[in-house]
């Protein structure tokens, strides 16, 4: 076999194992998704299995250092993780966190009174 062909099949599964990763993480961190799954395409720039490699290590250690931070949770809605800080679901749209009627402080989905004036006048969706 061509070892530049098995270059181009290792590049590729290499590509699309990261792109995949990173797609899951950003995508439930509604982080520039897009971009951060194409990107590891740029593997293909190497000239080998080692420099490959090393492009996909910064690669990782650029999107790990700049996506936002944070735990993920389940949607209320969906059930799919997304980032605890989002007020909206990326994955259904709909909202994840109730507003407090009297203070309008952001609360939980699940709480059933407000954290901050313990107002049970929360909004519904
Ligand atoms: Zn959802
Ligand atoms: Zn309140």
């Amino acid at each position: 076999m061509n070892p530049n062909l098995i270059n181009l099949i290792i590049n590729l599964v290499l590509a699309v194992v990261t792109g995949f990763f990173i797609y899951k993480d950003a995508r439930a961190r509604d982080f520039n998704w897009l971009m951060w799954t194409i990107l590891p395409a740029t593997v293909f720039f190497g000239s080998g299995i080692v420099s490959s490699l090393l492009i996909l290590l910064l690669l990782m250690g650029v999107y790990l250092f700049s996506r936002p931070k944070g735990p993920l949770t389940a949607c209320p809605h969906c059930k799919k993780r997304i980032h605890s800080i989002l007020a909206f679901c990326p994955f259904c749209r709909n909202s994840v966190k109730r507003e407090c009627l009297r203070c309008h402080e952001t609360v939980d989905w699940e709480a059933t009174r407000c954290p901050h004036c313990r107002s049970t006048n929360l909004t519904d969706s």
